[in-house]
């Protein structure tokens, strides 16, 4: 219609009416394509919200269920090296705190589990990973992507040929079934401390793995710990206050 127009004031030469018509049509594409522009935006906005949710939600599931590996790493690094203490400066075995004998018994057993971010991969898969406006976010999924990604190739190398202390020095070990919560695992009652003094092929080992789960313990898990911990800082700081801290120490109170 608005064309018929023109080609009228065209015919009558009525110039002002046709620039005026002109300018009509122009700033009508232009606010129509500022609608579609703005709606977009919005569309966005609304769903880097949910993702940010989402994504919030998995990263404390993440932390929760990581909180007992570490912990469990930690505490047999930490007993490994009082049981060196005990073997190599003379350090009393009576002073072992509890549970010595047994962490060193699984001081070889250590695995890394490489959480899981589904709306990371959803994002990553569908090249939707711009959506998320915040740069430090972004910067920081990248790097747990990337360090998730390569980690258990670079960490696999660690447990060849490890020595799983129970197996070659049995007579050192009285061990029993652990039938703690349903599981089925091998615990150590007791350590023949004095008789580990005197091998010297046992204190080799012991070091071996001792160092290997040190390594691990530092390189691998408190790295992953680290970067969890910077993409929940990130969502923090854009989600605000919520009530995580419940399901924070509910998870740092599981065995
Ligand atoms: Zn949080």
């Amino acid at each position: 219609m608005i064309f018929s127009r023109i080609i009228h004031h065209l015919k009558t030469q009525n110039w002002t009416a046709v620039a005026i018509e002109f300018v009509i049509v122009i700033a009508g594409v232009v606010l129509g394509f500022q609608v579609t522009a703005w709606n977009e935006e919005r569309q966005d906005r609304i769903q880097e919200g949910a993702y940010l949710a989402r994504l919030h939600a998995e990263i404390v599931d993440a932390e929760a269920g990581r909180l007992g590996l570490l912990d469990n790493v930690t505490r047999r690094v930490d007993h490994a090296s009082a049981v060196v203490e005990v073997i190599y400066d003379g350090r009393d075995p009576a002073t072992l705190p509890d549970g010595a004998c047994t962490s060193i018994s699984r001081l070889g057993i250590f695995y890394l589990e490489g959480y899981a971010l589904p709306t990371l991969d959803e994002l990553l898969a569908t090249g939707n990973l711009g959506i998320i406006g915040d740069d430090a976010l972004r910067r920081a999924l990248i790097s747990y992507r990337g360090f998730a990604d390569t980690a258990a190739d670079r960490f696999s190398d660690i447990r060849v040929d490890m020595p799983n202390l129970v197996r070659p020095y049995p007579h050192l070990f009285s061990t029993v079934p652990d039938r703690q919560s349903g599981q089925l695992r091998r615990a150590a009652t007791d350590c023949d401390y004095l008789a580990m003094r005197d091998d010297e092929s046992f204190g080799a080992d012991l070091l071996d793995v001792a160092a290997r789960a040190g390594f691990f313990r530092m390189t691998a898990l408190a790295e992953e710990d680290r970067r969890l911990a910077a993409i929940h800082a990130a969502l923090d700081s854009l989600l605000g206050s919520h009530d995580d801290e419940a399901r924070h120490s509910e998870a740092g109170m599981t065995p």
